[in-house]
């Protein structure tokens, strides 16, 4: 399982994308989220869009892995998209913010955690506004939560630095080999110790 966090605008969906492309059978799971959907995202995929009754609903009813409220929204994992998804086998993926990775690696011990970076500052506000799906205050917040996102980065496990895309997803790929690699050393000592 590994978590994705990253400032707002610094490409986690284009990572994502990318290391597909390259022939990783990566599984996302569909966070649910109150904030209204934006141009061009289905409900059910991009997110469920729920309204606050319904959020609040559901984290009394315990459906939730994690929630937290990112930049004046609420968004969580539901456990009934994470629980499928991880019995299919294959690597899940999950876009956090970094109150999510927290809670996460508290709730499990098999969580890697990557930090993407955008290469500064005053190129994620020049894609925020590039990609136009932002009003300006929503800009500020988002910009403002960056700094205090990106002076967290270091408890993550990793740090990529998305300056070139396929450099990152080359990166990124490179975590999944590396942590797919470990858990298949400490299966066989496991396998050895009970010998
Ligand atoms: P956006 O509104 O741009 O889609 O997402 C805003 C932020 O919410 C991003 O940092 C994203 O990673 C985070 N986010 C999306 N889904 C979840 C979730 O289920 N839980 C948490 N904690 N953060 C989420």
């Amino acid at each position: 399982m590994l978590v994705l966090s990253a400032p707002s605008g610094a490409g986690k969906h284009a990572v994502i994308a990318r290391v597909r492309e390259f022939g990783e059978p990566l599984v996302e799971t569909v966070s649910a989220t109150t904030r209204a959907p934006r141009r061009g995202e289905t409900d059910g995929v991009a997110y469920h869009f729920v309204d606050e009754a319904t959020f609040r609903r559901l984290v009394a009813e315990g459906a939730f892995v994690e929630w937290a409220e990112v930049h004046g929204h609420l968004y969580g994992t539901l456990k009934s998209e994470l629980d499928h998804r991880i019995e299919s086998g294959r690597d899940v993926v999950l876009e956090l913010d970094v109150q999510g990775m927290r809670a996460l690696k508290r709730a499990r011990d098999d969580v890697v955690s990557v930090f993407l970076m955008p290469p500064s500052i005053a190129e994620l506000e020049r894609r925020l506004r590039k990609r136009g799906l932002n009003d300006e205050a929503d800009i500020a917040v988002r910009l403002r939560n960056a700094e205090k996102e990106i002076a967290a980065r270091h408890e993550s496990d990793y740090i990529i630095v998305n300056d070139d895309l396929d450099q990152a997803a080359r990166e990124f790929i490179e975590v999944l080999r590396l942590e797919r690699a470990a858990r298949t050393r400490n299966a066989v000592n496991v396998n050895k110790e009970r010998k």
